[in-house]
């Protein structure tokens, strides 16, 4: 276990250095779902099964260490070999984190893949994502599955017993705000938190281009209001998290913490309404990237291009240095396509050490005494 100082001299190194930090891997194309807001629609296929263990452990062996890997899909847990991939990415790149969006569906399956991959390693951190939109009706309307709602709690019942046998295992929640469901999001936080449903509770504006391009009109001021009632929600998950930490270090990860999510609303809010670009450039491609349930390279997916690792013998640096992905992560930083993906917003935040040791300070602050983000 890394101590509080040796984590910051770790993070200051990386920042400097600029290395490879995140893996978004898109393990399967297959899905057992039918989400009106699915960015990935056009890729899912009952035939895209995700690339093989064996091309799997290539591509890890030629990557970098790295800290963060958030498998995607597709449903991921529809891939049984899930453990021994995540195996194969703590042993190539002694990963510390590893994050599995889930619609929730199989409850039996989700808990045996939960298990599995949280004994992998004590010391790896696993978080299991449940994709909850809103209440029952709300939701199973939105995901096209009916009793999808009811699935989802009874995964999340089975995933809490196993966390209290597995303490690296964290059972999140996250919520796509929609035209369908705006309207009760702010409820619904409320009652996941008072059921004590999850560790934390994500909310996401919808993104990309989903089969049902109405779901993304969410009004503006309509979207304000959410993130300004969350906020004082997720705060109550925040000092939880920090309660067993001391001093300066408790104290500046709720500063870091809570101002995150302010920077985060803040930017998301700005794209969304179009009012303004990122405060910082993207860093895609360069310390982030995605893979492709096929094998296709991409430095985000948002973006279009991107090169097939297959065409690279798997070797994933050989691919990342070619003049297409060169151009993207170029292109990347000029705000031409600035978006409101979190885990793209969050990893610009980390590597300017402007706006992590000034702005998120006065965000905090300015919060705290006059209650405005
Ligand atoms: S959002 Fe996720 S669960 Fe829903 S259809 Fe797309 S890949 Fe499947
Ligand atoms: S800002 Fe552009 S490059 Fe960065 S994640 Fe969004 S779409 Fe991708």
């Amino acid at each position: 276990m890394e101590t509080p100082g040796e984590k910051l001299r770790d993070e200051v190194r990386r920042v400097r250095s600029r290395e490879f930090d995140f893996l978004i891997f898109f393990v399967t194309g297959q899905c057992n779902a039918r989400c009106h807001h699915c960015f990935y629609w056009d890729h899912l296929g009952p035939t895209h099964a995700g690339l093989p263990l064996d091309k799997i452990e290539t591509i890890a062996a030629n990557m970098p260490e790295f800290r963060t890997l958030l498998l995607s899909g597709g449903e991921p847990t529809l891939r049984k070999d899930l453990p021994e991939l995540v195996h194969i990415f703590l042993r190539h790149n002694r990963i510390r984190t590893v994050s599995i969006p889930t619609n929730g569906l199989q409850s039996d399956r989700i808990a045996s893949l939960a298990e599995r991959v949280a004994a992998i390693d004590a010391g790896l951190r696993v978080n299991f994502n449940l994709s909850i939109d809103g209440f029952a009706e709300t939701h199973d309307r939105i995901r096209g599955v009916p009793g999808n709602f009811a699935n989802s709690l009874a995964t999340i019942q089975q995933l809490r017993q196993i966390a209290a046998r597995h303490p690296n295992l964290h059972v999140l929640v996250n919520t796509v705000i929609c035209a369908d469901n705006h309207e009760e999001v702010v409820a619904f936080a409320r009652y996941v938190q008072d059921e004590g449903l999850a560790d934390e509770h994500y909310f996401e504006i919808v993104r990309g281009d989903p089969p049902d391009v109405r779901i993304k009109e969410v009004p503006p001021p309509a979207l304000y209001r959410i993130y300004d009632e969350v906020l004082a929600i997720q705060e109550r998950y925040l000092l939880r998290s920090v309660q067993h930490l001391r001093g300066l270090y408790r104290m500046w990860r709720q500063v870091e913490g809570l101002g995150g999510l302010l920077y985060r609303y803040r930017t998301q809010w700005a794209v969304h309404s179009r009012a303004a670009c990122w405060p910082t450039p993207c860093m895609a491609g360069e310390v982030i990237a995605t893979i492709d349930y096929d094998g296709l390279l991409r430095v985000c997916e948002l973006r279009e291009a991107g090169v097939n690792l297959a065409e690279y013998g798997f070797d994933f640096e050989l691919a990342r240095n070619s003049p297409l992905m060169r151009a993207e992560r170029a292109e990347a930083k000029t705000h031409v396509c600035d978006c409101t993906h979190v885990c793209f917003v969050n990893t610009a935040l980390r590597y300017s050490l402007r706006q992590r040791f000034l702005t998120l300070p006065w965000l905090f602050l300015r919060y705290r005494l006059a209650g405005s983000w």
